[in-house]
């Protein structure tokens, strides 16, 4: 299928779970590369594989899924596209890390050894309509927060570390249910529903290609998905339902009215990433409370003194 291309610049999204020998090498060896191509983004390097998302011209980014594609290690590497105006990043990083989602566990799980089955959005569509199944939300609470699959579990999580001990908490007596688990891209999934077959679930799918794939799904269309999808970069919220049922699931921190709208709080001590309305953030000066506007008004005081 090849879409008439109408906009100039494009977005991609892509993983893999590989490995990469010298990964810090290959980092820097890899933003030069993408600097000469003219890229914008982020990449994340490990000795497990790659995760980036970057942005381009139409030509630019061709050039970099060429290039990648001929690489036989990312010869099979599935890019997301999105269409779009401008450059979606101000920057390019390409960082080496030693996990490409930071799971922190002692017994680190490989993707291409264990991993939850893999559902294409119309089998995800169908699954999550039957009776007494789970759904997982894979990302953190204020992605969550803006969108997500209509009757997913919030879990209570800041971030992807803690998400081991809140299924150990929150999840154990469910091991005979069905969990179907998603996320932006997939990649979060690929290990998060590894960790549930490790801890004893029986029934563990996973959407292939996350809410990014789903959402470009023809036959689809994003339905039972409320809200929007959060994402990493100058978008920051993209449409998935592209049906009548479209709804707007953000609410503002402070009064509740709907908005998608984020900011980080203005203290920076706290820089809480929330939800406002355009009112509320005029009026609580983008503070996520009273308490970070009073501890911010007496470190402004003392800095003056
Ligand atoms: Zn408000
Ligand atoms: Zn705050």
């Amino acid at each position: 299928m090849t879409a008439t291309t109408t906009k100039p610049y494009r977005i991609l999204l892509y993983y893999k779970y590989v490995p990469i020998e010298n990964h810090e090498e290959f980092a820097k060896e890899h933003l030069a590369f993408c600097k000469e191509l003219g890229l914008k983004g982020r990449i994340l390097v490990a000795h497990e594989g790659i995760n980036g998302t970057v942005s381009g011209t139409v030509e630019q980014t061709e050039n970099y899924m060429n290039t990648m594609h001929a690489n036989p290690m990312f010869s099979d590497m599935v890019f997301k596209i999105d269409e779009a105006e401008e450059h979606a990043f101000k920057k390019m990083f390409v960082r080496p890390r030693s996990e490409l989602v930071t799971f922190r566990l002692e017994d680190d799980i490989n993707p291409n050894e264990l991993t939850g089955k893999r559902l294409k959005p119309r089998e995800f569509y169908e699954a999550l309509q039957q009776e007494d199944v789970i759904v997982l939300d894979g990302r953190n609470d204020y992605e969550y927060d803006v969108g997500h699959f209509r009757n997913a579990i919030r879990p209570e999580v800041e971030s992807f570390r803690e998400f081991p001990e809140w299924i150990r908490e929150n999840l154990s007596q469910h091991k005979d249910k069905k969990i179907l688990t998603y996320c932006t891209g997939g990649i979060r999934c690929e290990k998060l529903s590894g960790f549930l077959l490790r801890e004893g679930f029986k029934d563990v799918a996973q959407l292939d290609g996350g809410i990014a794939t789903y959402s470009k799904d023809p036959e689809v269309k994003g339905r039972l998905f409320d809200g929007k999808m959060y994402v990493f970069d100058e978008r920051i919220v993209v449409p998935v339902n592209y049906t009548e049922e479209a709804t707007v699931v953000g609410k503002c921190l402070h009064c509740g009215t709907p908005s998608e709208k984020y900011i980080n709080c203005t203290y920076d001590f706290c820089h809480n990433h929330h939800i406002v309305c355009d009112k509320c953030e005029e009026e609580h000066g983008g503070y996520c409370s009273a308490e970070c506007a009073e501890k911010d008004e007496q470190l402004q005081a003392s800095r003056m003194s």
